[in-house]
């Protein structure tokens, strides 16, 4: 009973939450992972005047277990502690009251990285917000062996509670870039999960793999604030290898179609019967890292394909 109520809740609640992720603030050596100052601030000011509640991480993890309200919840994060954080963009969080989740890089702090936080800047940054790990060397973690990935792990904490004193429970994933396995050693160290997959946020989402929207360059925060989470039960991407022979799933909403986007493939109108449907694009992947987009109007989920060396 408890199941069926859950599932129906999102419904009810017309809004999803968002997770924002950011890298550079106002270093614009770097366009493709940096907003400007100015970007972020209008951001901040209209999220602020539109009565958004921009909450921190573990806040909105916290409403989630509780099957809380999120409607117009917004979370923060920031990756890889860049300087140009601390210096561009923490001023504004500060200004506009709003609480943030920054992902620490480890080995940049630890090895003094010129365009890295220092420890004391993070421990700086932390009195405005909470920290999460962003692994120790910044590796693409399918590409290690699983004693490679509980190393770096391991180092990681080990380096992160010298300097602050405790385990953060958070992660988030270097570039975003997850398999199954991967994720089944990063859950064993830590309890909440960022990706980077484009995607909403309702109180059916597992607090292990939350979906992020990049927020860089001119991208438009009013839109990506109507998106909402697409629920697909029984969501199968069967992969021979690397191609893809087949997605499939059953929607909790009829219509005739939906969209579908591979990496080089591009978008796909694929029919739906009963609430289900089949794709069957025998695609070969042609890069390491590829995105399957499955959308309907503003209803959107997206998974992360890497392809097998
Ligand atoms: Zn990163």
């Amino acid at each position: 009973m408890k199941k069926l109520f859950l599932f129906f809740l999102p419904l009810l609640l017309l809004a999803d939450a968002h997770i924002f992720v950011l890298h550079r603030v106002g270093d614009n050596r770097y366009p493709s992972t940096n907003i400007s100052v100015k970007l972020l601030e209008k951001d901040l000011k209209y999220l602020k005047t539109h009565n958004y509640k921009i909450v921190s991480l573990s806040t909105l993890v916290k409403r989630i277990k509780n099957h809380q309200n999120i409607d117009k919840y917004v979370v923060f994060t920031i990756d890889d502690t860049f300087k140009s954080f601390y210096k561009n963009g923490l001023p504004l969080f500060k200004k506009y009251k709003a609480p943030f989740t920054l992902f620490v890089y480890v080995q940049s702090a630890e090895e003094h990285f010129g365009d890295y936080m220092t420890w004391k800047q993070i421990k700086n940054a932390s009195k405005y917000g909470e920290l999460g790990i962003h692994s120790w060397a910044h590796p693409h973690l399918a590409m290690l062996s699983n004693k490679e990935i509980i190393d770096d792990t391991k180092k990681a904490i080990y380096y992160f509670k010298k300097h602050m004193g405790y385990v953060p429970n958070m992660y988030a994933y270097p570039y975003g870039e997850y398999n199954k396995r991967v994720k089944f050693i990063i859950k064993k160290f830590f309890k909440i999960i960022c990706n980077q997959n484009i995607g909403a946020i309702d109180l059916n989402t597992p607090v292990d793999d939350l979906d992020r929207i990049a927020i860089t360059g001119d991208v438009n925060i009013i839109k990506k604030l109507k998106l909402k989470r697409l629920h697909i039960k029984n969501f199968i991407i069967k992969r021979d290898k690397n191609v893809i022979a087949k997605i499939s799933g059953k929607l909790n909403f009829s219509t005739r179609w939906i969209d579908i986007y591979i990496t080089k493939l591009g978008w796909k109108w694929v029919k739906v019967n009963n609430k289900k449907f089949t794709y069957k694009p025998h695609f070969k992947l042609k890069k390491y890292r590829n995105r399957i987009v499955i959308r309907y109007n503003n209803r959107i989920i997206s998974k992360l394909i890497l392809k097998e060396e």
